[in-house]
């Protein structure tokens, strides 16, 4: 029976010394939190387990101000990011977020009595940027609420931000002017433009082919069949280069029209999109509803789906405020001979904040208002209405023009038009303004806001002031 136990004990002690984790970080791992370094109790280290950086969420989160409750029973951590509420259990690949199921790459783990978790996770889940330098041992985080959030594509910061692992390519596609490439990580991709012939050349740092299932030909070159493709000739794609591996691929143009080339990861996919704009002298479209006459007006409702935005004093979404709000201006802007009206979404769904932006700038809009509620949790006498532009002169018009019709039908007080860094109105090319409301978090602020006469005045007020900016009698 004794030997049971011993057995048993010893058992759980190489249980707990698993040789993956052994090799958890020799040596002083740290963290960088915006340029500031994250001190770390002695026995919290970054880690790596089976190939993924490890890095303990209790520090991360608490250095970024979010609530972070560990129970004992359950096992689970939980983080209160603003509104939003990410759970995670210990040794279960399945975490909630804003209840939502996601699978995480490794399930998050006891080490030293604190839980890690893949740094990946802290990136797409909590909106941080995130280099890991496996020299140094290093974990950059940056948080981006006024960074200039989009990687350019052509600046390749691959020196200090080495992957620990390789990222494994599963598949290669191209389809109606898209290139998707499923892969088991995320990556930067390098895209240069190059000329005779006119074709573009995607690299993916330290990338190697995984289980394809189109199979490479001789070599480790290899085509796509793109019959059927009129833009393009041909798309190859190789392991371009070794230690550190990269996969290149190769988009050859038919024509020698000037692309445009974007790029964004959903899920585990990169996609790049070719927006051929048809004509080598002059790169600017033609407006899409242009030859009619009418202006293009793209209402975007903040949030939605995965991503409530913010709560409301009496529990609300701020999503579902803002596409009520939205749909209203939508119903008024359909009754104008003058303008059409699209939206970035009707329902209750979350186009990524990039997608917005590439909505109004693919139709060439003329005028884009972002709706939103706003809230301050802590101090729940905040209360008025603001409104957002960033430097350009035309948003600032259009701001202005909606903000003072917006006071009045609001009636809250007069936070005043301002000018900030939102990427919906940075990135888009037009008028673009960003309204906040009202503050949910207030009281009095939220009963207005919550009410349906008062949406419909405020509808009104956006469209009025849209009509202003653009010379609508
Ligand atoms: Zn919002």
């Amino acid at each position: 029976m004794k030997k049971t136990i011993l057995l048993m004990i010893l058992f759980l002690f190489f249980l707990i010394n698993l040789p993956d984790q052994s090799h958890a970080a020799a040596g002083q791992s740290k963290i960088i939190l915006d340029g500031q370094e994250v001190i770390l109790p002695s026995d919290v280290q970054v880690t790596v387990i089976n190939k993924h950086v490890m890095v303990p969420i209790r520090v991360v989160a608490e250095n970024l101000k979010f609530g972070v409750d560990w129970d004992q029973k359950s096992h689970s951590v939980t983080i209160q990011q603003n509104s939003k509420i990410i759970s995670l259990h210990v040794d279960q690949r399945e975490a909630r977020v804003a209840e939502t199921p996601i699978l995480l790459d490794v399930a998050p783990q006891i080490l030293n009595q604190s839980v890690v978790v893949p740094l990946r996770f802290v990136s797409e889940q909590m909106g941080l940027a995130v280099s890991w330098d496996n020299k140094d041992k290093i974990v950059y985080l940056t948080t981006s609420t006024n960074n200039s959030a989009q990687t350019e594509a052509s600046t390749p910061h691959s020196e200090n931000s080495e992957q620990v692992s390789l990222t494994h390519i599963s598949e290669i596609n191209f389809l109606n002017n898209q290139l998707v490439v499923s892969m088991n990580g995320i990556v930067t991709p390098i895209i240069s433009n190059l000329k005779d012939p006119n074709r573009i050349v995607i690299d993916l740092p330290n990338t190697t082919f995984g289980d394809l299932s189109q199979p490479l030909a001789s070599g480790s070159m290899a085509k796509l069949d793109v019959s059927g493709q009129p833009n393009v000739s041909e798309v190859r794609y190789s392991l371009f280069n070794r230690d550190p591996d990269q996969i290149r691929i190769v988009i050859e143009m038919n024509r020698d029209s000037i692309i445009q080339v974007n790029h964004e990861f959903i899920g585990d996919q990169l996609i790049i999109d070719l927006n051929d704009t048809g004509d080598f002298e002059s790169p600017i479209q033609e407006p899409l509803a242009g030859e009619r006459g009418r202006k293009i007006v793209v209402i975007d409702p903040g949030h939605g789906g995965s991503d409530p935005g913010t709560i409301s004093i009496s529990n609300k979404y701020e999503k579902d405020f803002n596409l009520a709000l939205s749909l209203k201006v939508q119903e008024l802007l359909l009754k104008e001979p003058e303008i059409e009206v699209l939206m970035t979404r009707d329902s209750d769904v979350y186009p990524t904040r990039t997608e917005r932006v590439q909505l109004a700038n693919t139709l060439n809009a003329d005028v884009f208002v972002s709706i939103h509620g706003n809230s301050v949790l802590e101090s729940p006498q905040a209360n008025g209405t603001e409104t957002y532009y960033y430097q350009r002169s035309s948003s600032k018009q259009l701001a202005n023009a909606i903000h003072k019709r917006l006071i009045k039908a609001m009636g809250l007080k007069d936070r005043g038009v301002k000018d900030k860094s939102f990427q919906v109105i940075r990135e888009t090319k037009m008028a673009a303004v960003l309204l906040e409301i009202g503050f949910l978090s207030n009281i009095s602020d939220e009963k207005a806001m919550l009410s349906n006469t008062v949406q419909y005045k405020a509808a009104q007020a956006i469209v009025d002031g849209i009509k202003e900016y653009l010379s609508i009698k």
